[in-house]
């Protein structure tokens, strides 16, 4: 099923079928058969660390190049899948085709990551990438957010809408993870007082172990500066959720 029809059955449903491969479905917007498929990351090993992805080499998973040059300032990253295929129409379908209900089951693949993941385990609060004001005004929502309120309710996790990106940076799509990371610095702040009641831009200690949640991680730029950001305020650990995540650039 092409892209177009899969948006005209999203904006004119005859009736219930799943968006990735038309198959008739109950009350689910993606099938069952579907969401295994794109919540899969089978023929890839991934870098340990950043979680971006290599086509499967047979030699096991090892850290990517910029890893180990100079790793990011969060902990380790995880994602559904590499960002290509059915996992990206979903994923423009969600953002851009108004189909925010997809956050229901995008955020429960999330949640199945997370429990497969014994790291992420010790987190005591989920945090949000955040939007833009004006990227708000435009889409009307923060996928991001969605995604973690979904996961919050499913793990009985806290979410904590903690950072606010005070700068609108160019687009970040045709710049190399060095660019990225010059073109990003400086746009997150700490939003002090939904952050911490007890003590504006300091992170309270029982929150200190955060889930960064974000749609695609690209080369890991934007994550990184945000958990710099929060270890800055005072966070101890940062891991991160994606529900995609791009491939190495280099080996
Ligand atoms: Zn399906
Ligand atoms: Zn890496």
């Amino acid at each position: 099923m092409g892209l177009l029809e899969k948006m005209l059955r999203v904006l004119f449903p005859e009736k219930s079928s799943c968006l990735v491969c038309g198959c008739p479905a109950e009350a689910e917007i993606i099938c069952e058969g579907c969401m295994k498929r794109i919540g899969s990351r089978q023929g890839f090993s991934l870098c340990p660390r950043c979680g971006r992805y290599l086509p499967e080499t047979g030699e096991g998973s090892r850290y990517c190049s910029e890893c180990r040059e100079a790793p990011p300032a969060f902990f380790m990253a995880r994602s559904l899948g590499p960002y290509g295929g059915d996992l990206k129409q979903v994923i423009y379908m969600y953002k851009y085709t108004g189909y925010r209900s997809l956050c229901s089951s995008l955020g429960m693949l999330m949640a199945e990551l997370f429990l497969k993941e014994q790291c992420f385990w010790d987190s005591s609060i989920i945090v949000p990438v955040p939007l833009s004001a004006e990227k708000m005004r435009i889409r009307g929502f923060n996928q991001s957010e969605l995604l973690a309120e979904r996961m919050g309710q499913l793990l009985n996790l806290p979410v904590a809408r903690c950072l606010l990106r005070t700068i609108d940076t160019p687009s970040q799509s045709k710049l190399t993870r060095k660019g990225r990371q010059n073109n990003i610095r400086g746009a997150f702040n700490i939003n002090g007082p939904v952050w911490s009641p007890g003590g504006p831009g300091a992170i309270e200690r029982r929150y200190a172990k955060v889930l960064l949640v974000d749609d695609i991680l690209t080369t890991g730029a934007t994550a990184a500066e945000c958990s710099r950001v929060l270890l800055r305020a005072g966070a101890e650990s940062i891991y991160v959720i994606t529900l995609a995540s791009g491939l190495q650039e280099k080996i």
